[in-house]
């Protein structure tokens, strides 16, 4: 279950963040999820809700926001996006990618000069965006 684990993480930048601002209470976090992520986000706010009861954070709103996916090919330097990606993959295979990331580099060729290379740049990892604070 490692949506527990990231949600756990999640909590304890809030937790630091607001410290550091000397924020008597969170009233809202924006989390941002890389679409190259894989999370089930229901179980996320789950393990959130669970894990922040009896905190400071136990009345915060969360918001979660997906960011796209970017690639650069290590070839020509192109930099691109899933979107402009997966409209030139068949479906079934586009669902593969977002379901298992390892997959990206079997299907995904740069765009412009075909190159198989390329380094995600975005699109990973879930973080904290940006907290709302009561001082
Ligand atoms: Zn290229």
């Amino acid at each position: 279950m490692h949506e527990w684990a990231l949600a756990e993480g999640v909590i304890s930048t809030i937790l630091t963040v607001a410290k550091k601002k000397d924020a008597k209470e969170i009233t809202e976090a924006e989390i941002k999820i890389g679409c190259l992520q894989q999370i089930d986000e229901n179980i996320f706010t789950t393990a959130f809700r669970e894990l922040v009861k009896h905190t400071p954070l136990e009345k915060t709103k969360i918001k979660l926001k997906n960011e796209e996916a970017y690639f650069k090919c290590r070839t020509c330097e192109l930099e691109w996006n899933l979107t402009n990606t997966t409209n030139a993959l068949g479906r079934e295979e586009s669902e593969a990618i977002h379901f298992i990331p390892e997959l990206a580099h079997t299907f995904i060729r740069c765009p412009r000069c075909g190159s198989p290379d390329f380094a995600v740049t975005r699109g990973r990892g879930i973080w904290v965006e940006h907290i709302k604070i009561l001082k």
